[in-house]
């Protein structure tokens, strides 16, 4: 085996027994599953004015010890007592701002705090709570170094910041907030707001960070430890990028359109950006791709890469959306959980409209598509349910479905169809306007829209926020020569009943096309069955029904083959070309016509060659391989070499693997592995090496996994390259596979993402070895938390008895939702 010697082995085996993180004792009688239910807005009996938290982090015990000061006001009169959420974390006192002490009782997540005497509605307190522990979540310690965490960071949505300080922590409740965090000398750090001070000793460090915008508890923030810190400035507002030392040369790219985001959201949005700073800091085991808090960003370090990882894949999109939620989400906040599309679904949205004006029209309407398409992928069967929704479990449920993000973004588009250009983002503006720093619910977006078009919204908000589901439909046309028209046939299909709208009503449009010109007409469905009459001298080219695609809706098309070929040619929409060039790879695998197939074959040809869209020719690329033949196969290869855009290379990569072992009606093997290799050795981006590894892999089977043994070493920037080699190793058929998994998943010092590659694997290729599930089992231990997911789900895939009891035992000591439905998932096979 390439590169593996006793001393790895050592080594991994020692990490297996040093991974350490204290779990409860689980307890035999843990119930799984439970139902959702309805949760109405919380409401308290005081308001939270400000938090100022005061914080000395141990790094090497990975704990803390803390005092934070809550000072708040009484909404009723006679407050006896004050309940604050703090969990997971031991309290010690608890005085009021006249230094009495007050008793208190701490159990199940709540501190219930006695008053000294009852307090009169409005009347203020100061309550200093002193705590300290080894946080769960809230504040996670990450990174290692001479058995010390390198950085710490905290993570507060949903509700999970009263597992680092004492809070009332729901989204509804804003306040004012300070850190002050000591730390070791070497430490820098990052929270909300302006640092006012920083002192030193010889050994520590204190850090003082003030927010003097009222916020919610989520978003609270505290990054801090071996960071180098890069410093910037937008419009007079400095700005601050935080990453470890050896990602240093990652960051000016990652993050070089930060000024012109906030540049383009303060103009969306009328606001210029609220606050005196923005910090983008990047951290080591972050359970998310990033996290918006207030004037500061969480991100994953992974987001840092070099040109190569560029090509796949830039930074841009993730940058744009935690911007856009320093004012969606941040400068407004969604009053509940019910209501987070507006977080995200703006915050989606906003950096498509960031794609339009910055990469063009076709760029946003293609990613239009596939956020419809993700959207329509998620709600079906028991995951169906309305946009506001308020009956879940954990509130994290609600950000998985694909309902807040994409669904949220389909909707706004729909919207903005619906009134216009013009009075859409006067609307916008106006929303913002009306509500900063208050709590927003989507009645408030309604009357900010309302408002700036005069239009009556209420049907559009009941049927695509409050309702649920999405049209289904089946349409076509006939032109009926001897009356010059149309005759267009819309039929809506869609179950309903279960909240599903029977009839979708909604304008739609429809480009006719014919040999001398074109016409647009703006159609209004309302009925469940239509037959509309257009006016049309000649026989079209093409109907086009929802011409620019703004319909989240699953459209059954009937036309002929040739009016596809038109479509796929001539559309100037993106979304038509790459709806055409899918339904023609269909087409053509079925086909026994060979001048028909000829045709097609010819219209996908000339969209790989000429479409400026890589997502149309991403589309060709699937279309052509489905048909087969060595043309394709030889056009494929030379898209795999030469097209402009990583995503389309590997796309051919991929499809040729479907042509390794043709015989006449392909390139030969041999070929294959010799175009592998040379794109490989071209390395034009990660993830076309990983493919073209994966081409080499199925075109040459013998030896394959020596070839990509003698790679793995290769560096990258956070191991990329590796742990897409390290996957594609797991496919070999080589005794060598099982024992090399094993390694990487037990190897301490090997990268996380490497590692979760070989866990995920294991859960596949460990299938009744007992020594896998043993190494599983050990894994559940790991602080990491994608390493502990990756676990998880390898011991779901295993699905035998013993690994059953092993997450059954597991399930009541997590604190993670998404741990929780995961192991719910795999017990309930
Ligand atoms: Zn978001």
């Amino acid at each position: 085996m390439p590169r593996l010697t006793m001393k790895r082995l050592l080594l991994c085996s020692l990490a297996l027994l040093t991974a350490c993180q204290v779990l409860p004792a689980p307890s035999p009688t843990a119930r799984f599953g439970g139902r959702a239910t309805v949760h109405n807005p919380r409401l308290s009996d005081f308001d939270v004015e400000h938090y100022s938290i005061e914080l000395a982090l141990d790094p090497r015990a990975r704990s803390f010890a803390a005092r934070c000061t809550v000072r708040l006001h009484a909404s009723i009169d006679g407050l006896e007592s004050v309940a604050l959420d703090l969990a997971g974390l031991e309290v010690n006192a608890v005085h009021d701002g006249a230094l009495r002490e007050l008793s208190y009782e701490h159990s199940g997540g709540q501190l219930d705090i006695a008053l000294a005497q009852p307090l009169a509605q409005g009347d203020f307190i100061e309550l200093a709570v002193d705590y300290a522990g080894l946080p769960q979540k809230g504040l996670w310690f990450a990174g290692e170094r001479e058995g010390a965490a390198t950085h710490v960071f905290t993570q507060g949505e949903c509700e999970d910041s009263h597992w680092w300080f004492p809070c009332w922590d729901f989204p509804s409740d804003r306040a004012t907030s300070e850190v002050r965090v000591t730390m070791p000398a070497h430490w820098t750090s990052v929270a909300a707001g302006e640092l006012i001070d920083s002192t030193k000793t010889e050994v520590t460090r204190t850090d003082h960070w003030r927010m003097p915008t009222p916020h919610p508890a989520y978003l609270t923030t505290l990054v801090a430890g071996e960071f180098v810190v890069q410093e910037g400035e937008w419009d007079g507002i400095p700005l601050l990028f935080l990453a470890a030392e050896e990602d240093q040369h990652l960051m000016e790219a990652a993050f070089a359109e930060t000024d012109e985001a906030l540049a383009f959201l303060s103009e969306v949005t009328g606001k210029r950006y609220p606050y005196s700073k923005y910090s983008q800091a990047c951290v080591d085991n972050f359970p998310f791709g990033g996290m918006e808090n207030i004037s500061a960003t969480t991100l994953t370090s992974n987001v840092l890469t070099d040109e190569r990882g560029r090509r796949d894949r830039a930074a841009t999109g993730l940058v744009v959306h935690e911007a856009a939620h320093q004012w969606f989400g941040d400068l407004m906040t969604c009053r509940d959980w019910s209501h987070i599309w507006l977080n995200e679904g703006f915050a989606t949205y906003m950096t498509l409209l960031y794609f339009e004006r910055t990469r063009g029209v076709d760029e946003y309407r293609a990613r239009l598509r596939q956020a419809q398409q993700a959207y329509m992928a998620g709600d079906q069967g028991a995951n169906r349910r309305p946009t506001v929704h308020n009956i879940y479990r954990d509130p994290m449920d609600l950000f998985f479905g694909g309902h807040a993000y994409p669904g949220g973004a389909a909707r706004l588009h729909l919207l903005r169809e619906v009134m216009g250009d013009e009075a859409f983002f006067a609307g916008i503006r106006r929303y913002v306007g009306d509500n900063i720093g208050r709590s927003v619910t989507t009645a408030d977006l309604r009357r900010a829209l309302e408002q700036s078009s005069g239009q009556d919204l209420g049907e559009f908000f009941d049927q695509w926020f409050h309702s649920q589901g999405y049209p289904e439909m089946s349409v076509r046309w006939e032109w009926d020569g001897r009356n010059r028209q149309v005759a267009l046939c819309v039929e809506q299909t869609q179950e309903a009943g279960d909240g599903t709208p029977r009839v979708f009503k909604v304008p739609v449009d429809v480009e006719v096309r014919t040999a001398s010109g074109v016409s647009n007409h703006r159609l209004q469905l309302d009925r469940r069955r239509h037959r509309f009459v257009l006016p049309c001298d000649e026989r079209p080219t093409w109907v086009r029904f929802d011409k620019y695609g703004s319909l989240p809706a699953s459209v059954d098309r009937e036309k002929r083959t040739s009016e596809w070929l038109a479509i796929a040619g001539q559309d100037d929409d993106v979304g038509g070309r790459v709806m055409a060039v899918e339904v023609l790879g269909r087409v053509l695998a079925g086909s026994k016509d060979d001048d028909l197939a000829d045709l097609i074959r010819g219209e996908l040809l000339n969209r790989l060659s000429g479409d400026s869209s890589r997502f149309v020719r991403q589309a060709a690329v699937q279309a052509l391989a489905a048909g087969g033949g060595t043309r394709a196969a030889e056009v494929l290869c030379a898209v795999a070499r030469e097209d402009a855009e990583a995503q389309v290379r590997v796309a051919a990569l991929s499809a040729l693997e479907g042509f390794v072992g043709l015989r006449g009606d392909g390139l030969g093997d041999e070929a294959l592995a010799h175009l592998a290799e040379t794109v490989y050795e071209d390395g034009f981006s990660w993830q076309t090496m990983i493919a073209a590894a994966s081409l080499r892999r199925a075109s040459s089977p013998e030896g394959a996994f020596f070839w990509l043994g003698d790679r793995l070493h290769e560096p990258s920037p956070h191991s990329v390259l590796q742990a897409g080699l390290l996957r594609v190793l797991s496919r070999c058929d080589d005794p060598g596979v099982l024992p090399q998994l094993r390694l990487w998943a037990g190897d301490h010092d090997a990268a996380p993402e490497t590692r979760v590659v070989a866990v995920q694997a294991l859960g596949q290729v460990g299938r009744g070895q007992r020594e896998v599930r043993a190494d599983l089992e050990a894994l559940l231990k790991t602080r990491l938390f994608r390493l502990r997911s990756a676990a998880i789900n390898a011991l779901a895939a295993l699905g035998d008895e013993g690994s059953d009891r092993l997450l059954e035992a597991y399930y009541p000591s997590s604190v993670f939702p998404r741990e929780r439905r995961a192991i719910e998932a795999a017990l309930r096979h």
